[in-house]
């Protein structure tokens, strides 16, 4: 029926394309066949465009003028040490010398314990004692310190049986660490038995474990004064105090794996001190691959099979973003943002949750009820439009330039220090006080319905490109970046978001009847997806059965969004439906190469974009209708075969 014109190359020698046959293939053709994909990347669309214009934006920051405001001069002189590989490459590992003779000076755990403890000396921390965290169960509106214990060497079952063959991926750990063990100076032979020593404490303290299955979610909840009663070796919670984390404030820690500590703590004796610190070295280490010089960098990727980021200015973008993501947030929205868009961002949701309410109230399959149900978490949305009201306080320690003696190490260490500052100042805040959740990034590209605590996020990131134009007129903004307000409104409504309610409980807000009604409908959608062929001209596999329920929800919340859009529509004078249904495709222009084509068909959550366009404007006689579209033509969908749960 359709091609996936979102394969790259894939005009070429094709006759021409009615719009009527292929909406998404006609619209985007034009731009589909001069654009180039870049090398080193695999595509370029709507979004790869909108992230080259924000990026480029942050550059020019990160380079441009000095000024008095010390946050941004620390990002300035931190993306100067990034960039300059000379020096980096002169100094090699030197900068990390001295926190590993620090940790290799130590002889009993008492002293580990303090070096656990102290964030100027413990560059990583400890892989049992890895901090995540999670919504308070009681109250999703606060966040509660997670502890996942990681198993960090081994993978494989055949890693912990001792004499046994080392799997690939732990292989591909001993070779990386033995290199940047040699680089640090020391031997080959000494290299090796450091190694060998971090592996056997592991194999050692994980033959302890007792009744862990890995692919369960095990986790606990302990209030602290239980925390601190079951760890006697290590006392996990005063490492925890010391770095900063206050645990107290909600007074109880969920832990992941708790066994994983108790045999940790069980292990925990003067008697294997050396190994303790060969394993904290390593896995050290293996965290650091990338953060000092090139060859390092370079040589550690081509062992482990990863790519690296070639071009400079890109490489210390992304090093930033990890290290350092909520200061360039700031920075993004003090020095590139308009921030007159945020108001105009904010009056455009207002008037979507206008016209969702009103959507679901003319809705004739669910009952008076579920809609009241529906109603509530509508009224109840926690909107983060753009970026939040208030930040963490959280400062980080001034970087300094090269000139006065910092180096891109230290820089890391401690925009790596920071970001853990940021998290512990999340964790004693309710984050529904003007707060944007401390994983939502806003000067990336994005928008999410998070159902925790039934929010719709729509980043800073996405307001421009194809998306969003504070001079564009009314059509253009609505089929970009309305069409993704809706789609995130819509989440809170898909198979998943359906089962929360309005305070992002799981919790069953429909009536059986309902409910049903509901399940029928997307069955319906996920019954047309099976049969559906996503990439047409390259093979004839359908998504089928699984492929169609792994896309259902992106797939309701694209076609939720246009509905409520052409609700708006209908209600204004003069409307440019051209222009609408145009950007609608727009936002979904994509030039992919075909074999990762293949890749993002057989993982992503989302169908192919082309089919993002296609599929839900088929599903409406306004589309129809304004292009006179029949039956016969590619884009007809008669009205008994459409899909639209909402
Ligand atoms: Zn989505």
């Amino acid at each position: 029926m359709w091609i996936d014109s979102g394969i790259y190359g894939t005009f070429e020698g094709r006759g021409e394309i009615s719009l009527k046959d292929d909406y998404a293939a006609a619209i985007n053709r034009d731009w589909a066949e001069k654009v180039k994909i870049r090398e080193g990347a695999e595509n370029v669309s709507a979004r790869t465009l909108q992230t080259d214009n924000f990026t480029a934006a942050k550059i020019a920051v990160l380079t441009g003028e000095k000024t008095d405001d010390q946050d941004l001069t620390t990002l300035q002189n931190y993306y100067a040490l990034l960039t300059d590989w000379d020096t980096r490459n002169q100094e090699g590992l030197a900068p990390l010398k001295p926190y590993v003779e620090d940790l290799m000076s130590i002889s009993s755990v008492k002293e580990m314990t303090k070096y656990y403890s102290d964030p100027e000396r413990n560059l990583y921390g400890n892989p049992v004692l890895k901090i995540t965290f999670i919504t308070e169960p009681q109250d999703p509106f606060y966040n509660m310190l997670n502890i996942l214990s990681q198993i960090m060497l081994g993978d494989e079952t055949e890693d912990f049986q001792e004499g046994g063959k080392e799997s690939p991926a732990l292989s591909r750990k001993r070779q990386t660490a033995e290199y940047m063990l040699k680089r640090l100076g020391y031997s080959e032979s000494d290299a090796k038995a450091i190694f060998d020593t971090a592996k056997g404490f592991e194999q050692n303290f994980l033959t302890t474990v007792e009744g862990i299955d890995p692919t369960a979610n095990y986790t606990v909840n302990l209030p602290v004064s239980e925390f601190e009663e079951r760890y006697k070796n290590i006392p996990y919670a005063d490492i925890l105090r010391s770095l900063g984390y206050d645990i107290d404030f909600k007074g109880k820690v969920s832990i992941q794996y708790p066994q994983l500590l108790d045999s940790f703590n069980e292990n925990y004796t003067d008697e294997n001190i050396e190994g303790i610190k060969a394993w904290t070295l390593v896995n050290t280490l293996l965290e650091f691959t990338k953060y000092g010089d090139r060859e390092t960098y370079e040589e550690t990727a081509k062992i482990n099979g990863t790519k690296i980021i070639e071009d400079p200015e890109a490489y210390a973008i992304d090093v930033m973003q990890t290290t350092v993501p909520s200061m360039l947030d700031q920075m993004y929205v003090n020095y590139c943002f308009d921030k007159s868009i945020k108001p105009k961002v904010t009056e455009l949701t207002d008037m979507m949750l206008d016209a969702y309410r009103k959507m679901i109230m003319e809705e004739d399959w669910i009952s008076d009820e579920t809609k009241a149900g529906a109603i509530e978490k509508i009224d109840n949305f926690k909107l983060n439009i753009c970026y939040p009201d208030k930040v963490y306080d959280a400062k980080c320690t001034p970087i300094k330039s090269a000139a006065e003696g910092e180096t891109a190490l230290d820089a890391i260490i401690k925009g790596r220090r920071f970001s853990r500052l940021w998290e512990q100042a999340m964790l004693s805040h309710r984050n529904d006080e003007g707060y944007m959740r401390y994983d939502v990034y806003y000067s990336t590209l994005g928008a999410c319905y998070l159902q925790q605590d039934n929010s719709v996020n729509i980043f800073a990131g996405i307001c421009g490109g194809d998306y969003y134009d504070p001079d564009a007129p009314f059509e253009k903004n609505l089929g970009g970046l309305c069409m993704i307000v809706g789609h995130e409104i819509t989440h809170a409504f898909d198979s998943e978001g359906a089962d929360f309610d309005k305070d992002g409980a799981q919790k069953n807000w429909w009536t059986e009847e309902d409910k049903a009604a509901f399940q029928k409908r997307v069955d319906k959608l996920v019954k047309y997806y099976s049969d559906l062929v996503p990439m047409p001209q390259v093979s004839d596999t359908p998504y089928g059965e699984e492929g169609a329920r792994h896309v259902q929800k992106e797939a309701t919340a694209d076609l939720g969004a246009l509905k409520c859009l052409l609700s708006i529509a209908k209600e204004q004078d003069n409307f440019d439906y051209d222009m609408f249904f145009k950007q609608v495709a727009i936002i979904q222009k994509e030039a992919r190469y075909e074999e990762a084509e293949k890749e993002y068909v057989a993982t992503e959550e989302h169908p192919v974009e082309a089919y993002r366009a296609n599929i839900p404007l088929q599903n409406y006689d306004d589309f129809l209708n304004f292009y006179d579209i029949k039956e016969g033509d590619g884009m007809y969908l008669a009205p008994e075969d459409r899909i639209a749960v909402w």
